[in-house]
Formats: C-alpha cells, sequence, structure tokens
C-alpha cells in the first residue's frame, strides 16, 4: 500500500556534514550524534547505521526508549547516551546495556549505585552541573554532596561525563548569559579536580556552542541540528560566513527531501471559497490541485494561504486552510498538470528549491519544530 507522502534522506549530504563538522571541532573533540526525535525526523533507523559507516561510533538521546531504539538500529556497538527521561525501573536494563545517561538529581543517582550494587555492573554516569540552564544540573550548593556521594560509591560508577547545556547559543543576545556558564562550568570542574574526581569527557557543546564558542568544545561535542544540515540559526551563519574558505560557503546540506503527488485537480469558478470557511475566494477562475498532505502530517495549519509546493518545477501557493489530511494549491498558470504529478514540499525540483526554513518564515516554526514533528509513518528511503 502507497502512502501519502514519502521523506527521501540524502547519504551524500550526510557525509558532507560531517566532514564540515569534524573538519570545524579539530581531531581533539569527537563527536556525539544528537539522535532524539527520531533523528530530527530523519529517522532513527536510518540515521544510526549512515553515521556508523562514516565513523561515528556515539549516539546521544532524550530518553530511555529512543536509547534502546538506537541500541538495536546500531550494528557497532556504539556508545549510546541518555540526555534526559528515565524511569529508574529501567536502570537495570540500561546498565545491562552499557548505555550511558545524565545524573542530575540524587534520586537518579542513588537509584543507579542500588542497581549497579545489585548487578555487580558499573552504571556508566555523566553528571549534569547547573550553569544557568535551569532546567536540570546539579546546584552549586549540592556539589560537596554530590563528590562525597561519588567517592563515597565510586566502585559501582563509570564516571563518563561532567556537562552541561547552554542556554541559547544561537543567538548573540544570550551572549552574556552563555559567557557566565561557560565560567560556571569551569568552577565546577576546578572544584571536583581539587577532590581528584577526574570525568572521562567534559561535554558542553551543543552545534551552536560549537560553531560559535570554540572553548566549549572540549572532549566531545553534542551535535544535532548541524549534522541533518540546517545551520542552528540565521545568525548562527552569519557569524561563520566571513570565516569560510571561498569555495564552500554552504558547507551544511539538506539531508530531506518530502514528496507526495497530486491527488486530484478541480476547476473553481472566479467568487467560489475553497475549501473550509472563506478564508480565499477565487478571484479568478482556477485550477487547483490537492496534495494529500496535512497537518496530521506536520504541515502545519499555520501554513493556510501561506505555504508553497513545488509542482512542474513551479512555486505555487496553497489556497485555503490547511485541512488534516489535505491542502489546495493554485495551479491555474501550469500546463498539463495531472493527477499523480509530483508535489515537493520539501526539496528541489526543476532548478526550484523549498527549503525548511521557508516554512519557519511562513509559519514561526524553527527547523527543529517542523523536522521533528514529521510522522514516524511516513516512509523513508536513504538515496544517494
Ligand atoms: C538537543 C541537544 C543537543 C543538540 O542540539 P543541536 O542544537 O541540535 O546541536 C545537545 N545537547 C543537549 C543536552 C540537547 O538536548
Amino acid at each position: 500500500m502507497q502512502h501519502t507522502s514519502y521523506i527521501e534522506i540524502s547519504r551524500s549530504a550526510f557525509k558532507k556534514n560531517i566532514d564540515f563538522i569534524r573538519k570545524d571541532i579539530g581531531a581533539a573533540t569527537s563527536l556525539s550524534l544528537v539522535v532524539k526525535g527520531n533523528a530530527y525526523g530523519h529517522g532513527v533507523e536510518n540515521i544510526v547505521p549512515m553515521a556508523e559507516e562514516n565513523g561515528m561510533r556515539h549516539f546521544s538521546t532524550f530518553s530511555a526508549d529512543e536509547a534502546l531504539r538506537v541500541f538495536h538500529a546500531s550494528k557497532m556497538g556504539s556508545e549510546i547516551m541518555i540526555m534526559g527521561m528515565l524511569m529508574n525501573e529501567d536502570l537495570g536494563e540500561l546498565i545491562q546495556k552499557g548505555i550511558n545517561f545524565y545524573v542530575f538529581d540524587f534520586d537518579r543517582l542513588e537509584a543507579a549505585v542500588a542497581v549497579a550494587k545489585t548487578m555487580g555492573k558499573k552504571a556508566k554516569i555523566h553528571v549534569e552541573v547547573e550553569t544557568g540552564f535551569h532546567r536540570t544540573g546539579f546546584e552549586w550548593e549540592e556539589r560537596e554532596w554530590l563528590i562525597n556521594q561519588l567517592k563515597e560509591h565510586a566502585p559501582f560508577l563509570e564516571l563518563k561525563g561532567l556537562c552541561t547545556h547552554y542556554a541559547g547559543a544561537e543567538s548573540i543576545a544570550n551572549y552574556v548569559r552563555v559567557r557566565n556558564q561557560i565560567k560556571q562550568f569551569k568552577q565546577f570542574k576546578k572544584s571536583f579536580d581539587s577532590q581528584n574526581i577526574t570525568f572521562e569527557k567534559y561535554h558542553t557543546a551543543c552545534s551552536a556552542a560549537a560553531l560559535l564558542y570554540p572553548e566549549t568544545k572540549m572532549d566531545m561535542v553534542r551535535i544535532g541540528i548541524a549534522a541533518y544540515g540546517f545551520w542552528p540559526t540565521q545568525e548562527t551563519y552569519m557569524y561563520r560566513f566571513q570565516s569560510l574558505p571561498d569555495n564552500d560557503k554552504n558547507p551544511l546540506k539538506r539531508l530531506i527531501t518530502w514528496k507526495s503527488s497530486i491527488m486530484n485537480t478541480k476547476s473553481v469558478k472566479m467568487g467560489e471559497f475553497i475549501g473550509y470557511g472563506s478564508s480565499y475566494m477565487a478571484p479568478r477562475d482556477m485550477t487547483i490541485a490537492l496534495v494529500p498532505i496535512g497537518y496530521g502530517h506536520g504541515y502545519s495549519r499555520l501554513l493556510s494561504n501561506q505555504g508553497k509546493v513545488l509542482i512542474s518545477g513551479v512555486i505555487v501557493p496553497v489556497v485555503g486552510t490547511v485541512t488534516m489530511n489535505s491542502i489546495a494549491v493554485d495551479v491555474t498558470d501550469l500546463e498539463k498538470v495531472q493527477k499523480g504529478d509530483e508535489a515537493v514540499i520539501i526539496g528541489c525540483q526543476g532548478g526550484k528549491e523549498l527549503s525548511v526554513a521557508s516554512f519557519g518564515e511562513s509559519s514561526q516554526q524553527v527547523n527543529y519544530e517542523l523536522l521533528t514533528r514529521l510522522p514516524q509513518d511516513i516512509p523513508r528511503f536513504v538515496v544517494d
């Protein structure tokens, strides 16, 4: 059975992004690929093996369920790190499988120690510290208690990392806040050092931090959006533009292409309304084409009368409201449009391109949001 749309993932674009990132971060820093949110909508099962083909051996997820998906998708026994949610009752399986996880409160630390003790296997932990993001992380005031705990339970803990996360490194508006976070992280490190507690890796940087604040790179960076071919923000790109070589001003390439096809065409007389309600009245006799993707597929309702689709190499506008399963587009000026013709929602056709960012401009969605809202059940194919 055919689905109403499908997604292509470009292997060569991914390789190009990874090559650029590796070169940019330098040989001393290792790379963890962030694959939360179904690998930013690209599909964990597509991305993990492709990343491993490119030499990657470290993956970061938000939650335990995502980590297990990576575990099964991995063919190389790569390291997996959970940066967010897990239930204490899952600790046994996670420790058994050698999956790394963040620890940011005493409850999880205690539970991990207890489980590791009964299993006779060390828990691989990354201690997250609060530096100013104010979501998760041990507070500065908690450090003595924490240090005592880490010492006392040392036989059951493998200290894989000390880490934090920046509150908006992608915007210069947060410059002072990020600078203070860097400073605070160094204070934490110093404090642990003075007690002879060392971690295998110190890691703080996401894509934006790695691209804009070189000193945040440390031993490892956790890269998501850039690996999928997007600058975290336009601002990030502008900041780096000068430093990019003349022959490669556009080193990050989109992997994803989203395609559907025309389900039906219809003539509409001038003055008639198209679709639900009265948001669009035909200003002339028109031909419209129905494309079977809607807000149920992650195509935001905010794109009503705003979105664009590529048909026959021409960018055509959405007319009327986005419905759950379909949109209508204006194809009046196209020749020979018919049922079954390809409709590109994201990607290239006939020398024209619809980027992911163009959605953001019309629907206020950031790249991250649009990508991760692409439903998991849309078929995805890796292409060269
Ligand atoms: C999502 C996330 C990242 C990756 O962020 P990008 O901007 O996609 O590179 C890194 N670290 C943590 C803790 C995250 O949650």
